[in-house]
């Protein structure tokens, strides 16, 4: 999965989709509602995000996925979106999860910052509790005290998951490196260990990105990055942990 962290415009979703889709990517990712850190920055969208969303889907063929931030919301993004992301700071949002359960779309549920794995796995209970059963779960880094990346990507999830749960796990390198030169490494550790995907934001002009430009990957660095998962994959892939 692949795509700006936002969508900003149809010009930018289409660009970026173009790319991505070229160089491998199944799925495309953009942000139409925006959990940011600061109030005062770029929200995202909204509904004029899903609709670009929808026209990548009709262009590319790619299925979307994009996050719905709250019950109010929900409705609408399920409306429009082949997946539903549920982000970090909603893991434990449980009317939020109750609401995904009832829904016929697949969630992509994100560890909480600093969630443990019980918690993580109990949050996908309380979505296949309400008879939804197609919940993927994504390790995107948790808050520890270091400087060097955004947050720290927690491979040892892959493992653990895979043995205590059936559920597919894949892993976001950008959101947890938080800058572009870790997520090339990130990527191929995390295909090694297992993962069942990854999700990847890139941009075509990340130094004028509405948000997380810092993390994006340009399109040339996702197509190296592409070949060599796909390389790593081969010789790994598909492997159970012992
Ligand atoms: C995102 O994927 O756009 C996002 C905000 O991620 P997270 O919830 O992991 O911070
Ligand atoms: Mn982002």
């Amino acid at each position: 999965m692949a795509g700006p962290c936002a969508i900003e415009s149809e010009d930018q979703a289409l660009t970026i989709a173009g790319h991505v889709k070229k160089s491998g990517a199944h799925m495309f990712r953009g942000g139409a509602f925006k959990p940011r850190t600061s109030p005062y920055t770029f929200q995202g969208l909204g509904e004029a995000g899903l609709k670009i969303l929808a026209k990548v889907r009709e262009t590319t063929g790619m299925p979307v996925v994009t996050e719905v931030m709250d019950t109010q919301a929900f409705d609408l993004v399920e409306h429009y979106a082949d997946m539903l992301q549920i982000g970090t700071r909603n893991m434990q949002n449980f009317s939020l999860l109750k609401r995904a359960g009832e829904s016929f779309r697949p969630i992509l549920l994100k560890r909480g910052l600093a969630a443990t794995i019980e918690e993580w796995l109990m949050a996908a209970e309380y979505i296949m509790a309400q008879g939804n059963h197609q919940v993927v779960l994504c390790e995107r880094g948790v808050r520890t005290f270091v400087h060097h990346s955004r947050n720290t990507l927690d491979l040892s999830a892959v493992p653990v998951v895979r043995k205590e749960s059936h559920l597919p796990i894949i892993v976001d390198p950008s959101h947890a490196a938080g800058r572009r030169d870790q997520v090339l490494p990130l990527s191929r550790a995390a295909v090694a260990a297992n993962a069942h995907g990854l999700m990847v934001e890139v941009h075509h002009q990340p130094e004028k990105a509405l948000s997380d430009g810092a993390q994006s990957l340009y399109p040339e660095q996702f197509d190296i990055l592409c070949r060599q998962v796909k390389a790593i994959f081969n010789v790994s892939g598909g492997q159970e942990p012992f």
